[in-house]
């Protein structure tokens, strides 16, 4: 422990480790310096953010895709998926559910649907604002051109979700047929220089994914200074070319937690569903490690299970009102407070 302990202390203090430390970090990590290392992301989330825990509303109003990312069960090849789509109305519908139960952030997610032209998206965000002007819109629809990305940040658009997956190239090359590497990390550039409190993130656990590539995905991110970071366990999904790999692990999601929260201390980071689906306390234990967001669902009931990225997902039977109240008392019952304003980035707000 002796080694690692100085090492978390020094990741702590300076808020960088460089990658051979990051590496030895991650192989000689066990159970005693991982509990140090969740204690030091604890006093360092309690500093910049206390004991707050950022609710957003989460809308997943469309499961069809034009991408084939070999791990995700909405991908085009699955023939099985049921598909939908929200109209405009149910999304406000949903956000007016998602205000009245106090929730000021609206995430709207979805695959690559091209039935929402632009067009169609910028009156989905200007009918959001034109009703709820207090609130912030998260858009997470992939890949876009600038300009496009642009004009949904002039209509109104706050943040945008975009994981960079990994940021190992090769692996990245391997899940994406047809997809770039270059050009996903593109839209996160050009998604900074709009202004958008911009999210990156990456699976955990994927088959043939080393250490060495997170410690790609770390540098990356203390590079790049996302304003939110979303983690998550890769979790397998029946029907796609994963379907019988392992999945990732509790313990490692909540290592990489931790470090993120060392590593930026400022950032948002959510507790993901994929999260709690691998481990019922799965989110309270990614809240111990640093995390400090969580996302309910709002989609309506109907869709919520056509919404299968993975197998297992949590949270698909009850309604928005159950999910606030079940995941209130999951956050007081771990020790933290429940926060239902806008809760923008501080560093976005700094600038
Ligand atoms: N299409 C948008 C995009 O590409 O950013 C947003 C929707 S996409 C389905 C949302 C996220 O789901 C992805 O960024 C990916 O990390 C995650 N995801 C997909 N399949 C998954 C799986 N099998 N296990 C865990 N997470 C998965």
């Amino acid at each position: 422990m002796g080694d690692l302990k100085g090492l978390i202390d020094k990741l702590y203090r300076s808020n960088r480790l460089n990658e051979d430390e990051l590496l030895e970090l991650l192989d000689n990590m066990n159970e005693e310096s991982r509990k140090y290392l969740m204690g030091k992301a604890h006093e360092t989330r309690v500093k910049h953010y206390g004991t707050r825990v950022y609710l957003r509303g989460l809308v997943e109003f469309t499961n069809y895709c034009r991408r084939d990312c070999i791990y995700c069960g909405i991908r085009a090849s699955n023939r099985n998926a049921e598909r939908y789509r929200l109209s405009v109305q149910q999304i406000l519908l949903a956000c007016e559910e998602g205000y009245r139960l106090g929730y000021r952030t609206f995430v709207l997610q979805g695959g690559e649907d091209g039935f929402y032209t632009d067009e169609k998206i910028i009156e989905i965000i200007k009918e959001i604002k034109k009703r709820f002007p207090s609130c912030a819109i998260t858009l997470s629809i992939g890949e876009k051109s600038f300009e496009s990305y642009k004009k949904y940040y002039d209509a109104g658009a706050d943040r945008y979700l975009l994981r960079h997956e990994t940021a190992s190239r090769r692996l990245y090359d391997s899940l994406h047929p047809g997809m770039s590497f270059d050009n996903r990390m593109r839209c996160l550039w050009d998604l900074k220089k709009i202004g958008y409190q911009v999210g990156a993130g990456f699976m955990v656990g994927l088959p043939k994914q080393t250490n060495r590539d997170y410690v790609e995905d770390l540098c990356f991110l203390k590079e790049f200074q996302p304003h939110m970071v979303g983690i998550g366990p890769f979790i397998p999904h029946k029907e796609t070319p994963l379907a019988k790999e392992s999945r990732g692990t509790v313990e490692m999601t909540v290592t990489l937690l931790a470090i993120i929260r060392l590593l930026l201390p400022e950032v948002l980071l959510p507790a993901t569903t994929a999260l709690g689906t691998i481990d019922p306390m799965g989110r309270e234990k990614g809240l111990k490690a640093g995390a400090n967001v969580v996302m309910p669902n709002l989609s309506p009931l109907e869709v919520r299970e056509k919404y299968a990225l993975y197998d297992g997902k949590v949270c698909t039977g009850e309604e928005a009102a159950e999910c606030r109240q079940c995941i209130d008392s999951r956050i007081v019952y771990a020790g933290f407070v429940p926060d239902m304003s806008r809760g923008d980035s501080i560093l976005w707000e700094r600038k």
